[in-house]
């Protein structure tokens, strides 16, 4: 008789567990086997992307009348999820698809900006990359300098951005500024442009400690011409409301992001798990050992608590929405640390060798380290959670601040 007798809120359907099964048979077949020399070289993961491609897996989220399958979050945290478990740079690159420009434009942009960018989007040919932070707007993103001046029926746009992941291979970036006229968050819009254009240049490549093979570019605007047709929404001098719109966006971004950590960190405690099966010391297998069982039980609770904050926050967006802020805070902030504690300690089991270079898991620990900064930091999080329970709104007990405890 089986020990449980209720069913999982968040189990898979099959064609979930199906994608699942694709993406982890590219993963293994086509990602895995590219991931040490692209993280040595730096070289961006466009084999990687064609491959995920020619699976259609680039498809997921963008709508059928652009060429995707027009899926919702879960779909796109399943594939990240198994691509990272591989490697993170590659996951990268679906990630930008999935949960990145192409969600705003299809949610807010014209129909010439969808018809120009989506289609491309869903087949691998485009990658959009996403210019935010400035060198004095990070987590204070509404410090930005990044601005439109007026110029006949569209816009010049000056500024630069200095953390743009794989801009220097994307063909376009979302760029965040600020329309004429509006200060701090006010007038704060989007426009979405080819790096091509005259006056977008590449001004640098960042040499991080992780995501070699995607790593972040920093991109200057010099008077570039903006038109009607690139606007993706656009600021109101006079409020808020464009800028709100797009920080809504980022949580489809922050739940991606932690799929891809709990995918990395999965990775690295099946490697550890499987070393200390193997590994015999003394007689027998290093997994015989209650003290490393012990830290294998931390680590896989580690991970399953985050896995369910993160299945809650998607669950909620439902097939269609956004994923909730408050749930989706939680669920980041929880696979940042998880993926921080698995990934350490999947080192440490492997002694001298989990350092090596010639091992996967030392990559996995560089490369979710840049996940807990990238799409606002723990710490942001935290800001948010923090602001909102102390005024007694918590997510499964709205408003309790003010009755009285007997
Ligand atoms: C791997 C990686 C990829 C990235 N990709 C992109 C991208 O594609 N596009 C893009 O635009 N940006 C990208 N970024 C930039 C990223 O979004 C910023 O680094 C992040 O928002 C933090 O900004 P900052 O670096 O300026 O740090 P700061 O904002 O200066 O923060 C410094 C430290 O102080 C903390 N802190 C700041 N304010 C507060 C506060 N009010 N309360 C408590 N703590 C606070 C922060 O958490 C951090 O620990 C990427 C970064 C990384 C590492």
């Amino acid at each position: 008789m089986s020990e449980s007798h209720g069913t999982d809120p968040y189990a898979e359907t099959d064609d979930q567990a199906a994608l699942r099964e694709l993406a982890r048979g590219i993963a293994d077949r086509e990602i895995a086997p590219r991931a040490h020399e692209h993280d040595e070289s730096g070289e961006p993961p466009l084999p990687q992307a064609k491959a995920m491609a020619a699976a259609d897996l680039l498809r997921v989220t963008i709508g059928e009348q652009w060429g995707g399958f027009g899926y919702g979050d879960i779909e796109a945290s399943i594939v990240l999820e198994e691509i990272a478990r591989a490697d993170v740079s590659a996951a990268i690159w679906a990630q930008l698809t999935f949960n990145g420009p192409p969600r705003g434009i299809e949610h807010l942009g014209p129909p010439a900006m969808q018809e120009r960018w989506l289609p491309g989007c869903a087949n691998g040919d485009e990658l959009i990359s996403i210019g935010i932070t400035e060198p004095d707007a990070g987590s204070a993103v509404q410090e930005m300098r990044t601005t439109l001046t007026a110029q006949g029926a569209g816009f010049r746009l000056n500024g630069y951005k200095n953390y743009s992941t794989l801009g220097h291979a994307a063909s376009g970036v979302l760029v965040w500024c600020r329309w004429p006229g509006g200060s701090g968050a006010n007038g704060i819009g989007a426009v979405v442009i080819e790096t091509a254009r005259p006056g977008v240049s590449l001004a640098g490549i960042h040499q991080s400690m992780g995501v070699h093979a995607a790593t972040e570019a920093e991109l200057a605007f010099d008077d570039v011409e903006i038109g009607p047709e690139d606007i993706l929404i656009a600021g109101d001098p006079t409020n808020t409301s464009a800028f709100k719109q797009l920080l809504a966006h980022l949580n489809h971004e922050r739940c991606g992001n932690a799929s891809m950590c709990i995918g990395a960190a999965s990775g690295a405690l099946e490697y550890a798990t499987r070393y200390l099966n193997d590994r015999v010391i003394g007689g027998s297998p290093l997994a015989q050992r209650q003290g490393l069982q012990w830290k294998l039980a931390d680590m896989a609770i580690a991970l399953d608590s985050a896995r369910l904050l993160l299945k809650r926050a998607l669950h909620l967006a439902g097939p269609a929405g956004t994923p909730p802020a408050l749930e989706t805070a939680m669920a980041k902030t929880a696979a940042n640390r998880a993926a921080k504690l698995v990934c350490d300690d999947a080192m440490q089991l492997l002694g001298g060798y989990g350092y090596s270079r010639e091992y996967p898991l030392e990559r996995a620990y560089r490369d979710i380290r840049g996940l807990c900064m990238g799409a606002g930091t723990i710490e942001a999080q935290l800001n948010y959670v923090g602001t909102n329970v102390a005024r007694g709104r918590t997510t499964n007990s709205p408003g309790w601040i003010g009755q009285r405890f007997e």
